[in-house]
């Protein structure tokens, strides 16, 4: 089932919506800022030399449009600076904020001083609102707290200045339905687009799994294996693997059935998960075998967290219908070296596991390269 709030996800899905977020964010807030910084000060130019104004007001005017512009030039910098996007949400929310408060500003500057553009102004509110309103990234709540404020504000402000509520309410008329037609948009953005990128992950992770223990499979444990082969060899870093195999499980499923021997399969991933780091990646890597990635290990290191896999499945017999199972593992153990590609790493634990079944099985094996 697809899931559409973000309180239903997985941890990992979390925080894969929290990279994208920030990601985008980042790109929605180097747009509006650079979009801010050329708008704003056009408008500026213009009403100091093509409208025939006081001074004193376009100096009010000057001041509300610099916040804006302050936190476009704030926004460029830091997301330039921060390209994983740290901080971006907040900048954007910043940049929506100070964006609100100069229309507010200049509005309320031209209603104190009378100076009949207010249907100029009703324009520039209705533009910003239905543009802010769409910079949202979480849908309509967070907006309603964002920008209903300063409508309420702005609204208690006139009010007590000795308008009227209904000429009030009549000038803004046209912005607050905008503002109600922005938000229903941007909730139907936000909702989409989460459901679009749930599905995404829900696919990834269903490729990159194991059905059966919900280990990684093959196919996904390959790449990080690659990738943390360069690691090791750009950061003169080290990482160990383990490659581990049931011991005579083909009699597990002669004598009790597959799905008997479906459910050691997953007993046993549960126990080699148990012992690891939450770094440390585990895989089924074929039928009863599973290879486990251990980063920043040395051999010595990983032959200790070998033997604790060991001892964690031959000490307690797998229940598997009301009958016990004694099961053991052999586990051979490998540490990069030198110019080793992810082939001669798995060749050589392969090795070390061979030797583990020659010399009796349940024992942990290691390659000293
Ligand atoms: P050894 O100690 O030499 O490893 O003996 P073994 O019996 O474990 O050897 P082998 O690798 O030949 O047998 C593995 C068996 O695992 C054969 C296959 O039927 C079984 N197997 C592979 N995948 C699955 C699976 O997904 N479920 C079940 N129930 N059995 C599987
Ligand atoms: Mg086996
Ligand atoms: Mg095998």
């Amino acid at each position: 089932m697809l899931q559409t709030s973000s309180s239903e996800l997985t941890e990992s899905q979390a925080l894969a919506l929290t990279r994208h977020h920030r990601a985008l964010a980042r790109r929605l807030a180097l747009s509006a800022a650079a979009l801010v910084l050329v708008v704003v000060p056009v408008y500026q130019l213009q009403e100091l030399f093509l409208i025939d104004r006081i001074a004193d007001l376009c100096r009010y005017h000057l001041g509300w449009r610099a916040l804006p512009m302050m936190v476009a030039l704030v926004a460029l910098v830091w997301c330039s600076w921060h390209k994983d996007g740290f901080g971006a949400p907040w900048l954007l929310r910043a940049l929506a904020l100070s964006v609100m408060a100069m229309i507010f500003g200049l509005f309320a500057v031209h209603w104190i001083t009378d100076c009949n553009d207010i249907e100029r102004m009703v324009r520039g509110l209705i533009i910003c609102t239905f543009a802010v309103t769409l910079f949202s990234l979480k849908g309509a709540r967070e907006l309603i707290i964002f920008f209903g404020a300063p409508f309420l504000v702005l609204l208690v402000f006139l009010q007590t200045g000795g308008h009227s509520v209904l000429a009030v309410i009549g000038t803004l008329f046209d912005p607050l339905t905008m503002f109600i037609v922005a938000l229903i948009a941007s909730e139907v953005l936000y909702r989409t687009w989460l459901a679009a990128f749930i599905a995404n992950q829900q696919l990834a992770e269903h490729a990159a799994t194991d059905p059966l223990t919900g280990l990684s499979n093959r196919r996904h444990i390959e790449p990080q294996l690659q990738g943390e082969t360069a690691r090791a060899l750009r950061h003169r870093a080290t990482f160990s693997l383990l490659m581990a195999d049931l011991d005579h499980f083909k009699r597990v499923n002669d004598q009790y059935g597959h799905d008997a021997g479906d459910e050691v399969l997953r007993e046993v991933a549960r126990r080699i998960r148990s012992m690891l780091r939450t770094e440390d990646r585990p895989a089924r890597w074929g039928g009863e075998e599973f290879l486990v990635l251990l980063t920043d290990t040395s051999a010595e290191q990983a032959e200790v967290v070998a033997e604790k896999i060991r001892k964690a499945i031959a000490d307690t017999p797998i229940e598997v219908n009301g009958q016990s199972v004694d099961m053991t593992i052999s586990i051979g153990v490998a540490q990069h070296q030198g110019e080793d590609d992810p082939l001669d790493l798995i060749r050589r634990a392969d090795q070390a596991l061979y030797r583990a079944k020659d010399t009796g099985r349940n024992r942990v094996c290691t390659d000293h390269g």
